[in-house]
């Protein structure tokens, strides 16, 4: 059976790599683009496939989805994943900053959504990765903020645009997921963690969750999965909240 492909940028690490896990198990082929390998075909073989790429260069994203459409002649799913976060104060931010965040967060996923569409036949689906900062504002966080609402305007414009055919595109707003990238980001003396940053997230947890927890790579992994299912054929332009209950909405 031929399988189906999918596309998952930043999916080498944190919660891409629960993303690219999930896929494999779900029988995808799975097309990672990353500036690092990190071991990702010695592990999975020949269900994936490495291209180095910046995501904030157009041509890597057409890269990308040519490896996906070489091994099986169509892309079924595209994730726009790779991005990160620094919080910062509005003093603080210059032009290197703010370019650098929104050209990977919101420009990246602009290129990824662009060749994505053009690739794409009647059926695909585009996740994209935003934030429950994509969703409210937060101290410190201006810039990291506006890239999420950006993503999530972005998701749910061109869902209209995309609809009539039959592409669909979603967001995922995670909550504080403690990967790498995130405990970096926390050791920021701007960040809301005082230099403490698993004692934030205990506190965080306790006092804004309402299971008592946070969610995993792996249950954002599970929605992307469900949302580019026939059980979710209805779902577009939604930007869904994956937070353990800290934002009801
Ligand atoms: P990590 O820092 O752990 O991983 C970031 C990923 O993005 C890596 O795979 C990295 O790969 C890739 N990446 C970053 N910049 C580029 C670039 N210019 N070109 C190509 N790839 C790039 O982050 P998380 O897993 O925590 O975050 C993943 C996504 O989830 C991000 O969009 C983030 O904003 C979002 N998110 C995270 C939350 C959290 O609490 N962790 C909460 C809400 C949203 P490499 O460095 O090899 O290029």
């Amino acid at each position: 059976m031929v399988k189906k492909t999918v596309v998952i940028t930043g999916g080498n690490r944190g919660i891409g790599l629960s993303i690219t896990e999930a896929f494999i198990d779900a029988g995808y082929f799975v097309v990672v683009g990353a500036r690092q390998e990190l071991g990702l075909e010695k592990r999975f073989g020949n269900q994936i496939s490495f291209v180095h790429v910046d995501v904030r260069d157009e041509s890597a994203h057409h890269r990308l989805t040519d490896a996906a459409i070489e091994k099986t002649g169509i892309l079924d799913v595209y994730v726009n994943n790779a991005g990160f976060s620094e919080w910062r104060p509005i003093a603080e931010i210059d032009e290197q900053f703010l370019d650098e965040l929104i050209n990977t967060n919101l420009k990246g996923a602009f290129w990824g959504c662009k060749a994505a569409s053009s690739a794409m036949q009647e059926g695909g689906s585009i996740i994209n990765i935003s934030s429950i900062a994509g969703k409210r504002g937060s101290t410190n966080n201006s810039a990291y903020c506006a890239s999420k609402f950006g993503v999530n305007g972005l998701t749910q414009a061109l869902a209209k645009e995309l609809g009539p055919r039959e592409i669909r595109v979603n967001a995922l707003c995670p909550v504080l997921i403690p990967t790498d990238g995130l405990i970096e980001a926390l050791k920021n003396p701007f960040s809301p963690a005082e230099g403490d940053p698993q004692g934030f997230i205990s506190k965080f947890e306790a006092a804004n969750t309402a299971l008592g927890r946070l969610p995993t790579g792996a249950e954002i992994a599970a929605m992307a999965l469900f949302l580019v299912s026939d059980k979710a054929s209805a779902m577009t332009g939604q930007c869904i909240n994956v937070d353990c209950g800290v934002f009801p909405q």
